[in-house]
């Protein structure tokens, strides 16, 4: 029998829709196995400030479709400190809190690895992060829904891209990665995609819309990942913009929407499942792990591993792409 008792939940970081659906089935799962849930609100800084709040059933009633978090998050530089730790392990004590659930991402693991090497209140993360750019887990929750949004938009932006023979210049976010500029890019059939993994793109870009453009295709769409080229998709119209002079050009960043929404049927379904892990992985004493999907079962990964090893994009979606926009 594991000696936990009661638990705390928070979410950290940049926030992603399906979140509300992870903090609903921790809530839920502990109290089936008679634990206290505690909600910690704003993050980090909630866990060293004291912002605790009794979960009962119903606090989690009607949010597992909507986007943001009910707990509300944060950036806390004084968790990155050894005093702001010890004041967090405090407040955590003075609750009887002994095990946490953190909804996150590489940052919130990175602190509560080192959390954990520093004191004994077990620590298990969650991966949330619209970027899907944790090592260990296929799926990061907010992926999905993230990748919905940016179908959706490009279908509208083609409409009008085709209309007047426009060259489009889509960014996508993805922070350092470019998980969700190829995936959505291959959905939304985009002519190129421009991500950081790959060097000289901008170069072979001009090359492969010559191409096109020979053709006198109607339209282009083109994405670009946050952080592929510098100025980011402005940056990449600007570097080909002088060769095409028949096309106009327009840029289009799609910025926040990419972050808020009611989460799709396969987040929740993710969060659900991965909440569900998360209390299973307390309750068997694990901890400084995080729970993830690997081919559609569940993992517990080391933070250790999920914070330092790279996930690499694939490279046969890549391949895909290629192949599928001529
Ligand atoms: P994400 O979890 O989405 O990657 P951040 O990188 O902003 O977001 O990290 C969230 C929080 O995790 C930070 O504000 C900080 O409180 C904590 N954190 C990040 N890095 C460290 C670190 N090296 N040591 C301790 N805490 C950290």
């Amino acid at each position: 029998m594991s000696k936990i008792k009661r638990i705390g939940v928070l979410t950290s970081g940049g926030d992603a829709p399906g979140m509300n659906a992870a903090i609903r089935a921790v809530t839920r799962t502990a109290i089936y196995n008679g634990l206290e849930v505690i909600g910690i609100r704003h993050g980090y800084q909630g866990m060293i400030n004291g912002y605790f709040k009794l979960m009962k059933t119903f606090h989690v009633s009607d949010i597992i479709q909507r986007g943001g978090t009910i707990l509300k998050t944060a950036r806390c530089e004084e968790f990155k400190t050894t005093e702001g730790r010890k004041q967090a392990y405090e407040s955590l004590r003075d609750r009887n809190i002994d095990g946490v659930v953190v909804i996150g991402g590489d940052g919130s693991f990175t602190g509560a690895r080192i959390f954990n090497e520093e004191y004994n209140i077990p620590f298990i993360g969650i991966p949330g992060t619209i970027d899907n750019d944790i090592y260990g887990t296929d799926y990061t929750i907010g992926y999905d829904t993230a990748l919905n949004t940016v179908i959706e938009a490009v279908d509208k932006i083609r409409d009008t891209a085709s209309a007047h023979n426009r060259l489009f210049f889509i960014e996508v976010m993805g922070a350092e990665a470019g998980f969700i500029a190829v995936r959505s890019g291959i959905a939304c059939g985009a002519e190129a995609i421009i991500i950081p993994e790959v060097k000289d793109q901008v170069n072979n870009l001009h090359a492969y819309l010559e191409e096109g453009y020979k053709r006198k295709k109607s339209s282009n769409i083109i994405i670009v990942a946050e952080r592929a080229y510098p100025g980011g998709a402005f940056g990449v119209a600007e570097a080909v913009k002088k060769d095409f002079t028949d096309y106009s050009m327009r840029v289009t960043v799609l910025g926040h929407i990419q972050r808020g929404g009611s989460p799709s049927a396969f987040d929740r379904f993710t969060a659900s499942r991965l909440g569900f892990a998360a209390v299973d992985a307390l309750l068997d004493d694990q901890k400084s792990a995080m729970v993830g999907l690997q081919n559609n079962e569940i993992s517990l990964v080391p933070f250790s591993k999920a914070v330092k090893l790279h996930k690499e994009v694939r490279k046969d979606y890549l391949e895909i792409a290629n192949i599928l926009s001529v």
